[in-house]
């Protein structure tokens, strides 16, 4: 996961008139206008370079869909608000179960509140509540989830010192499926490809003052490899940075991964 900037969400033209005749219509009628939010699908995507906002995976052949963030069933009056739309693959978003693993996982319908108490009844109640649920549209909460070498998504933070962020990462890898068995193979295939990269670069490092071109541009060709896996673009990004980052006490890489 990383921090998608909602605000940069570009409406298509006529579509906020749609949506307030959708809202206008009431709660009962929400899934009649199923084609306002799908019709948000393409920009939403284009945000985050056509990858899912939760797992990171490019949807190229899938279609993904447009998730409420806010489950609709629950927030009828944020049905038609762009700021709760997310893009999202089907593993992220509906519920299923992982025939590798026995494991379910999938968003549905479900947004647990760390004090279920306080579960809004209108759009204004929305801002006392504290979701579990660790939101890409919020700078400061993807990191709330880390990664370790062979593939699995963990919390960032201890139980002992912060157990409230603790269980947000641990329900969000379970509600988001993060653990889904394909998925930590592809981090752990990207893992090793990173590694051998570095590898590579690192034996040519030393020789680069040496004024010899070949061995600059082999260099070079190396660590804007790896420049390109940690890129906003670029697929599971997020866990990328993270494995390149085992490495930051190496000089050049303490500076790649400042720049890139
Ligand atoms: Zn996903």
């Amino acid at each position: 996961m990383r921090y998608i900037n909602l605000d940069h969400l570009k409406l298509p033209e006529g579509w906020q008139v749609r949506a307030d005749a959708a809202v206008a219509d009431g709660p009962g009628k929400i899934d009649d206008h199923s084609d306002v939010w799908r019709d948000l699908k393409r920009p939403l995507k284009e945000l985050s370079h056509n990858k899912c906002y939760y797992c990171e995976i490019i949807q190229e052949r899938s279609d993904g869909a447009v998730d409420h963030f806010r489950p609709k069933s629950k927030y009828p009056w944020s049905a038609f608000s762009p700021s709760n739309y997310r893009f999202a693959c089907t593993f992220c978003n509906s519920v299923r179960t992982d025939a590798q693993n026995g494991k379910s996982g999938g968003k549905g319908n479900t947004f647990p509140l760390l004090d279920e108490t306080k579960r809004a009844t209108c759009f204004d109640e929305e801002a006392d509540e504290s979701p579990i649920l660790l939101d890409p549209g919020k700078p400061h909460e993807p990191g709330f989830i880390d990664f370790d070498e062979t593939g699995g998504a963990i919390p960032t933070h201890s139980e002992e010192a912060h157990a409230g962020r603790y269980r947000r990462a641990t329900e969000s890898i379970r509600l988001y499926h993060l653990d889904h068995a394909d998925l930590v193979d592809k981090r752990k295939t990207l893992a090793v490809s990173i590694k051998r990269k570095f590898a590579a670069a690192d034996r040519l490092f030393p020789q680069t003052e040496s004024g010899n071109a070949d061995i600059d541009n082999s260099f070079s060709d190396h660590v804007r490899s790896l420049a390109n896996c940690i890129s906003e673009g670029a697929e599971l990004s997020a866990f990328a940075r993270r494995i390149l980052a085992g490495h930051r006490d190496v000089l050049w890489v303490e500076n790649l991964l400042r720049s890139a």
